[in-house]
């Protein structure tokens, strides 16, 4: 038997062993490069892949050739680029489905809020504004959780927009970008992956501290990012931290991030709170008192999504009690809730999350897709993502091995919903104050 004879019967025997769907994502791009005595190599063009390969499926890769051939073989796989056109060109110009691009019309410059914490970086989203794509090409903003990152990243996809309403925009966290490309590969349509990212005029890139230690996606992000880079098409890119305290992130990437201009935002000093809460109660349309904006600001000192959460609890209390906004009321409130931080423990979340909606923990984690534990399993993610900052494949193996799609989208309908939805305002509140009870 030949070398590739061999590979497609290994192919087609491996299969229904491996199942379709994973054999598409795994296997097929890959490649028999070679066999020498006992030692077989195979090849894939993606790093994400190799990794998998060998630490799922490399028994089964073994003894399915240790059969074919009749003798025990050794297996290693590499990663390799693929050479010329790939062997089925078709597959990769297949149209991808790919939603127009909205963003989220409530983040503007406009109602961004500027202080000595920010205003560096709002000076530099404006120049981007102004020249898009020449001034400072990637931006790279970084700061605590929930310091504006994402409100002044889509500010400024928004202005560009009411600017020159044909330019072609993206915004997505790193974890939609990996979640497309493995999309894309699983549906043969790389070509259109690289086109949708390629071509467009400005990329907006979420949360990239993400990419650590994914070294297929680094890969395919960092030629992304070239292109755009050469086609002077403007890149902002968010992070937690600065580049230089990314872990597990490749230099060549790290230069890039490092190579346009990066700017801190710092949690807002105490008239900028009061400031933030001033525009976000004339937002809602509700009046408080200078005082009592004053008494709020204090009461928390870094997170303006705390803040705001605060904020709306309390407007929230006097309604029901009927109480007018004033100072002293807002204090009674104020008392109520403590300022300590939420403990960093998933195993505590998941209990305060159980307790409060009275189920089990195997439910929570289990199966189950009745109402009463798909609501508190959302919670339960949107807190273990929002707080505790876990990544979705981390997320995804405390609840019970979920997919990290499964958790990426739980999330963002919670985070959807805290901004409309009353109600989960207040179960959100509540759960993250028995938390620190
Ligand atoms: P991050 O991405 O840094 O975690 P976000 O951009 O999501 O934070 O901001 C969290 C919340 O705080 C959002 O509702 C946002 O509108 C609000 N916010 C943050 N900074 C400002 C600001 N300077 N002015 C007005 N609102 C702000
Ligand atoms: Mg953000």
């Amino acid at each position: 038997m030949d070398n590739l004879k061999l590979w497609h019967k290994f192919l087609e025997t491996i299969k229904p062993t491996v199942g379709a769907a994973p054999f598409r994502t795994f296997f097929a791009q890959t490649m028999l490069q070679s066999i020498e005595r006992n030692k077989i190599i195979i090849s894939t063009p993606h790093a994400f892949a190799k990794e998998t390969l060998n630490q799922k499926h490399l028994p089964l890769i073994e003894q399915t050739f240790t059969d074919l051939l009749g003798q025990k073989v050794q297996v290693e796989v590499v990663v390799k680029k693929l050479e010329g056109p790939p062997a089925k060109e078709e597959d990769f110009f297949q149209p991808i489905q790919t939603a127009v691009t909205t963003l989220n019309p409530k983040y503007t410059l406009e109602n961004f809020v500027v202080g000595p914490s920010n205003n560096v970086a709002f000076a530099a989203a404006q120049a981007v504004v102004q020249n898009p794509g020449t001034s400072y090409n990637p931006l790279f903003l970084y700061g605590g959780t929930g310091v504006g990152k994402t409100h002044l990243m889509l500010g400024i996809g928004n202005a560009l927009l009411s600017k020159k309403g044909h330019m072609k925009i993206i915004y997505c966290s790193s974890e939609k970008f990996m979640n497309d490309y493995v999309t894309a590969i699983q549906e043969h349509k790389m070509g259109d992956f690289r086109k949708r990212y390629r071509m467009t005029d400005i990329l907006l890139i979420d949360d990239v501290q993400f990419f650590s230690g994914r070294e297929g996606f680094q890969e395919e992000f960092f030629h992304t990012f070239n292109e755009l880079q050469t086609k002077n098409s403007q890149m902002i890119i968010t992070s937690d931290r600065p580049p230089n305290e990314i872990a597990k992130i490749e230099d060549r990437l790290r230069s890039r991030f490092q190579g346009g201009l990066m700017i801190d935002i710092q949690p807002p000093d105490f008239d900028t709170r009061v400031a933030i809460l001033r525009a976000k109660c004339l937002e809602q349309g509700n009046a408080l008192p200078e005082e009592s904006l004053k008494l709020i600001a204090s009461s928390l000192n870094s997170n303006i999504r705390e803040l705001e959460g605060k904020l709306i609890q309390i407007i929230q209390a006097l309604k029901t009690k009927s109480l007018p906004p004033d100072p002293e009321n807002v204090a009674g409130f104020l008392s109520n809730f403590s300022n300590k931080p939420l403990p960093k423990d998933p195993k505590q979340v998941l209990s305060v999350v159980c307790s409060y909606f009275d189920i089990t923990l195997k439910e929570l984690t289990g199966p189950g897709r009745q109402k009463g534990v798909v609501m508190p399993r959302h919670v339960a993610m949107f807190i273990l993502s929002e707080e505790l900052n876990l990544t979705v494949e981390k997320i995804g193996q405390i609840l019970g091995g979920r997919d990290h799609t499964t958790i990426m989208h739980g999330r963002d309908k919670m985070k959807k919903l805290i901004n409309t939805d009353r109600e989960i305002q207040r179960i959100l509140i509540e759960v993250k104050q028995k938390m620190i009870e």
